[in-house]
């Protein structure tokens, strides 16, 4: 077969690691082994009935059409209100776009913004998507490493360094993928004070897990911090991570009117719209019954201080409390050089990783893929049983370990 000659686009991007990690599980689970998958990026919970129920409703209504590009009236409607409660402003039509999960918003915002010569700021430890999204539109991202003692946040003095005339935004995740911590208000407010400095920044705000925090009040929100910036502000969010929706592919942006119509537009030539029933079940999921979410953060909350604990107790690894999310960021630079029971050193965190597959069959993602070196990610969203079972195995497997 003559070989299809690719774009530099493509091979200048690597595949997801996650979505690697989660292939890598699957083709071992096929070859019979038991695996402890700590991988998952997504809710184990199924969609709430009356979520399911809405989607139902649409269909059976005859709400199988294209819709319009940014979506039906209701869902408009739910991201609106939902956007008032969370910064006290009001977002009409023009200012909202929705996509086919949040990964293509963020996506199609860098399409529209990005290309050669453009800097985007991506702190760092940072989910795997956002360099190989600005460098598949010829952008450069300028990697800003957040150190573990800075509790990996952005600090406004790393943040006006990495800023150059080219800079056209920084990318914010809170709470974040992989770490779980979030900005407080008053962090925020200091970053919008170094953004005030430079009119050329944008900010892309990440908040897909907004909803999924351990701290009793809101997670605090750099719009209502900081109203004036909101036209800089490029604020995206979903409903796969908080309502447990992540194959309806739903996800929205909002900012100002002239990046969400450009954003229209490229979505108009490429998807039209996301799927009509997908957005009716979007709408019912912001506007309907909250409580679905409170449980789950609930049962996610004692999952994460039982996994917490134990691979605490664990000699070599040093988990950081997530205030966010459902994952943990584990130290494990103490193991590297140790040697394993068959002699191999282990010399990096994706040894680390390898070792724990083969030994302990648990999955878990080297922070190398999230740019820090010397940690791996642990997902707790996946029952109790699962994760005790996980961190029985790891720690076995740490301790046949030597110097
Ligand atoms: N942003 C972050 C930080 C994520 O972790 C993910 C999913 O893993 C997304 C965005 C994408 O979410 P969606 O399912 O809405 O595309």
């Amino acid at each position: 077969m003559p070989s299809q000659t690719l774009a530099s686009r493509v091979t200048r991007m690597r595949e997801s690691p996650s979505v690697a990690a989660a292939q890598r599980v699957r083709e071992l689970k096929a070859q019979g082994r038991a695996i402890l998958d700590l991988t998952v990026g997504e809710p184990d919970f199924d969609t709430p009935e009356h979520i399911k129920r809405a989607a139902v409703a649409a269909m059976n209504d005859g709400l199988t059409k294209y819709t319009p590009v940014n979506g039906i009236p209701a869902l408009r409607e739910a991201i609106s209100k939902r956007l008032h409660l969370k910064t006290g402003l009001d977002y009409d039509s023009s200012r909202i776009t929705i996509g086919g999960g949040a990964k293509q918003v963020i996506f199609l915002a860098l399409m529209a913004t990005v290309e050669a010569g453009v800097e985007v700021i991506v702190p760092s430890p940072y989910w795997v998507s956002y360099p190989d999204m600005v460098a598949a539109h010829d952008g450069t991202p300028v990697v800003v490493d957040c150190p573990e003692s800075e509790q990996f946040l952005l600090t406004p003095e790393r943040l006006e360094a990495a800023i150059t005339p080219a800079t056209r935004w920084v990318i914010l995740n809170t709470p974040s993928n992989p770490t779980g911590a979030i900005y407080t208000a008053h962090q925020l407010a200091r970053l919008a004070e170094v953004l005030d400095r430079h009119p050329q920044v944008h900010v892309l705000s990440d908040e897909i897990y907004d909803e999924i925090t351990y701290f009793d009040a809101p997670v605090p929100n750099l719009t209502a911090v900081a109203p004036h910036l909101r036209d800089r502000v490029f604020l995206t969010n979903g409903v796969s991570k908080s309502y447990a929706m992540t194959g309806w592919r739903l996800g929205y942006g909002v900012g100002n009117p002239e990046l969400v119509g450009a954003i229209n537009k490229l979505q108009s030539q490429s998807s039209s719209c996301p799927s009509s029933i997908s957005q009716a079940a979007a709408a019912e999921a912001l506007s309907g019954d909250q409580s679905f979410v409170t449980e789950s953060v609930a049962s996610y909350r004692r999952r994460r201080d039982v996994t917490f604990e134990l691979l605490d107790e664990i000699e070599g690894l040093k988990p950081v409390l997530p205030q966010g999310a459902f994952y943990l960021f584990v130290g494990c630079a103490d193991l590297i050089g140790a040697r394993t029971p068959d002699g191999t050193v282990l010399s990096s965190d994706q040894d680390v990783v390898l070792y724990l597959l083969d030994h302990a069959s648990v999955a878990t993602i080297q922070g190398s893929a999230y740019g820090a070196d010397g940690y791996f990610r642990v997902s707790f969203a996946t029952s109790e049983d699962t994760l005790r079972a996980a961190a029985a195995a790891i720690s076995t497997a740490v301790s046949a370990l030597t110097r």
